[in-house]
């Protein structure tokens, strides 16, 4: 059994061709730019649409266990997950994130596209949250991948220890992996990551199947919107050959809403991905292939 959030289909900015990507559950980090905050809790959390809801307030009154209050609040140890509140709901305001699926089930999903994949290129993406966080389901579901002739790759944060990527790493023909910043206490004030763990990784990949890896650094205002040049150098000297940089952007926002979290990039707007471009001579000079986006 494996917990998801969402499976989307014909994904084409999370890897080669065209892709199925599939959200996991759980996550060890907490960025505030965050575009799937609803993964971050391994347990399935509820979203209230404050646009779609009338106040009619039938959830409150169907839930036995006084797990919703108005203004509307939802307290998740109260809740007994019988999804009362929103079998009830007429305005389709009330939705959880988080259902458990069969690993077979899964791939049965996923399989459905194989000829889209085999056209292009294309294949599974595990995305999340983050991948590795369900690690006995996740290695189960990567196997069966590779059994079924899929190509895997992996959208991850890198934030775990290096036996745990050498275990997974037979399964995976690809890892989009995120560095998010070179600065350990900032990394960790802001995301909760841990830099060491992460650059370990980067290591040992980069020294024994470099092909292996994209580097993803989602370029965030105040954070690390200064610091691309050194990424770029960093990932120069440990000869990986490709930096994708992400402009920051805030189509997560109503998710935050949703979950009745404050998103703390409200005033901001969205990057133009036009400031990020100079960086593409810079990763020439460097010989590095940068790309602006995913
Ligand atoms: S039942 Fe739906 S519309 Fe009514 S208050 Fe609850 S969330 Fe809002
Ligand atoms: S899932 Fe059930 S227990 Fe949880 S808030 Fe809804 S009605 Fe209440």
């Amino acid at each position: 059994m494996i917990r998801i959030s969402n499976i989307e289909k014909f994904a084409t900015h999370d890897g080669p061709g065209i892709r199925t990507t599939v959200f996991l559950k759980g996550c060890f980090l907490h960025c505030p730019w965050c575009a799937n905050p609803e993964t971050w809790k391994s347990e399935p959390v509820l979203m209230h649409d404050a646009k779609k809801c009338v106040e009619c307030k039938t959830c409150m009154h169907v839930c036995e266990h006084g797990a919703i209050s108005f203004p509307f609040q939802w307290d998740m140890d109260k809740c007994i997950y019988c999804k009362k509140c929103e079998n009830y709901c007429l305005q389709d305001a009330i939705s959880f994130a988080g259902k458990d699926m069969e690993i077979n089930e899964v791939i049965k999903e996923v399989l459905k596209d194989k000829d889209y994949f085999d056209q292009s290129n294309g294949g599974i993406t595990i995305s999340g949250g983050e991948p590795f966080m369900q690690l006995d389901a996740f290695l189960e579901l990567i196997k069966q991948c590779k059994n079924n002739g899929l190509h895997v790759a992996v959208e991850t944060t890198g934030n775990y220890c290096l036996d745990t990527l050498k275990e997974a790493l037979p399964y995976i023909d690809l890892f989009l992996m995120d560095l998010k910043h070179l600065d350990a206490q900032k990394l960790k004030d802001i995301t909760g990551g841990n830099l060491n763990l992460i650059l370990n990784n980067f290591k040992y990949l980069a020294q024994h199947c470099p092909n292996k890896v994209i580097v993803r650094m989602p370029v965030i205002p105040r954070f690390n919107d200064d610091i691309c040049e050194d990424v770029i150098r960093f990932c120069a000297n440990l000869k990986l050959s490709e930096v994708n940089l992400l402009p920051f952007h805030t189509m997560g926002k109503s998710k935050w809403n949703q979950l009745n979290k404050e998103f703390m990039y409200d005033k901001d707007k969205m990057m133009d991905r036009n400031d990020l471009t100079p960086y593409i001579d810079v990763g020439k000079q460097l010989g590095v292939y940068v790309k602006i986006g995913g």
